[in-house]
């Protein structure tokens, strides 16, 4: 059952309510979602974005493409030039 179908069956038994109620977030910034942490990016990449705080998304945004992927391209640049001095 997926976290959609999760949330489909709640409503049909009318614990709707306390979906909103749950935590799940492993490192909440400010008491709010991180949108880091792997249940975070579970919900994220489960259609689930409404559970997510839009702080967290705008972090998760700067994680990926400021962090992340210039992180990745200097490592491959460093990796290069190790391997051509071999
Ligand atoms: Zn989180």
């Amino acid at each position: 059952m997926s976290k959609l179908e999760e949330v489909e069956y709640m409503k049909s038994i009318g614990l709707e309510s306390i979906i909103g109620k749950t935590h799940f977030c492993h490192t909440p910034v400010f008491g709010l979602t991180c949108g880091q942490c792997n249940p975070c990016k579970d919900a994220l990449n489960e259609g689930m974005q409404y559970r997510v705080s839009t702080f967290g998304r705008i972090l998760g945004f700067f994680r990926k493409y400021l962090y992340y992927y210039p992180y990745r391209i200097v490592g491959r640049c460093i990796r290069a030039v190790l391997q051509n001095k071999r």
